[in-house]
């Protein structure tokens, strides 16, 4: 069978689903892999090392020969139009109010699998592309928060003068979270942080960083049985506003990163907390897109509220992209090997895969993700 791999649609999506170890592995298992011409560019791989791989560079049209088509984001409707039906997509497909869209896949015949669905079991570790990416995010926004903060990162004792430790404090410590925080420490950052999940608890204290909270009952419930974070009431985000307001005027740099499943990102920091800054602090909004931990943060910008740069660039992991694509590649191949009958080198879904039930959006015409309307059997 033959292994499509796109060049993104959207310009300001410099990531790739393939590279040349991923491309390496797939032509071992008897696929054959048509990159389309310049796929790589913006990830620092070339044609050429592509090629050097085993695949055979080609044009838009040889889409129309893939049985798989491995993208980073959704197709566009241009993009579908050139899929053959039967085709396997594996993406990012950024399914939640994007219905129409998912109609439009399930039209083209296509089964679409939404990556960003992959069940966090052991199994599926490394097909991952939420933690993969958001991994490399939590990194960035470090990068990126140092870089607009005009002063040292780690504390500085020189004849000429002593500089202070910067003080970064980190709200969400998922897995972003986390990775912020250890970046952060490299920089030689006094680091604190924050989560409403008392498992956070010992995992920012192992990485050498203060674990600020309000411990309540509430607090002790908080995680759901998935290792989420639960929406917190009214009375709980008031505590924990307070103590934020208090703990967040004595910091330099914020990066916040608190998502809630299936709800809009809570509002973690108000205008008034903003105001209580030093001036010249910053502070990263990575739940931007989500509407925002930081009230005024504006997706796609970076703005100056009351002398705090607030940063709300979007795809962080972007802004990485070659290591970024490294391990989105790792993670669509780890997928698409559990349906290869290696004997035949074909690809076949398995529709009663519990991986396959929790990714697949569409199937042979219709939505068949049961959170999209589709049946469940
Ligand atoms: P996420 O992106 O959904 O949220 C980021 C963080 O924000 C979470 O830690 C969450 O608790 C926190 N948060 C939510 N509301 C908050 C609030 N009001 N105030 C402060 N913090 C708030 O989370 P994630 O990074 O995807 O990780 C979720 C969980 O899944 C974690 O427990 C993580 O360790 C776990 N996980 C498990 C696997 C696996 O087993 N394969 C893989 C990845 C992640």
């Amino acid at each position: 069978d033959t292994v499509y791999i796109a060049k993104e649609s959207d310009a300001l999506e410099p990531r790739v689903a393939a590279s040349p170890d991923t491309v390496k592995r797939m032509t071992a298992l008897g696929l054959d892999v048509i990159v389309q011409k310049g796929a790589g560019a913006g990830s620092q791989i070339s044609d050429e090392a592509f090629q050097a791989a085993g695949a055979r560079i080609g044009t838009a049209a040889d889409a129309k020969k893939a049985d798989v088509v491995l993208r980073v984001r959704r197709p566009s409707d241009t993009d579908i139009k050139s899929l053959k039906a039967g085709a396997i997509v594996l993406a990012q497909m950024d399914p939640y109010g994007n219905e129409p869209a998912l109609a439009a896949l399930a039209k083209a015949g296509v089964t679409a699998f939404a990556m960003e669905l992959m069940p966090r079991i052991t199994r599926a570790q490394s097909m991952d592309v939420l933690s993969s990416q958001a991994n490399l995010a939590g990194y960035q926004a470090v990068i990126e928060a140092a870089h607009s903060f005009g002063r040292a990162m780690p504390m500085m004792m020189t004849a000429a003068g002593t500089v202070a430790a910067a003080k970064v404090f980190v709200m969400g410590a998922g897995v972003a979270g986390l990775q912020a925080i250890a970046t952060a420490r490299r920089l030689g950052a006094a680091v604190s942080a924050t989560d409403v999940r008392p498992a956070a608890k010992e995992q920012v204290a192992s990485l050498g960083a203060k674990f600020i909270a309000v411990e309540d009952d509430e607090f002790k419930a908080a995680e759901t049985a998935g290792g989420y974070a639960k929406e917190m009431s009214k009375e709980y985000q008031a505590k924990q506003a307070a103590l934020v307001a208090d703990h967040i005027s004595k910091q330099d740099i914020v990066v916040t990163t608190a998502l809630i499943p299936g709800r809009p990102a809570p509002r973690l920091i108000s205008r008034d907390m903003l105001k209580g800054m030093k001036p010249g602090s910053v502070a990263v909004d990575l739940a931007v897109e989500r509407g925002g931990n930081i009230e005024g943060a504006r997706p796609g910008e970076t703005v100056v509220i009351d002398g705090v740069t607030v940063i709300g660039l979007l795809n962080l992991p972007g802004r990485i992209a070659a290591s970024a694509s490294l391990l989105y590649a790792k993670n669509l191949y780890t997928f698409l090997e559990t349906m290869v009958d290696k004997e035949s080198g074909s690809v076949k879904v398995n529709m009663d895969d519990e991986l396959v039930k929790a990714t697949a959006l569409t199937h042979a015409g219709a939505i068949v993700h049961p959170a999209f309307g589709g049946q469940t059997s």
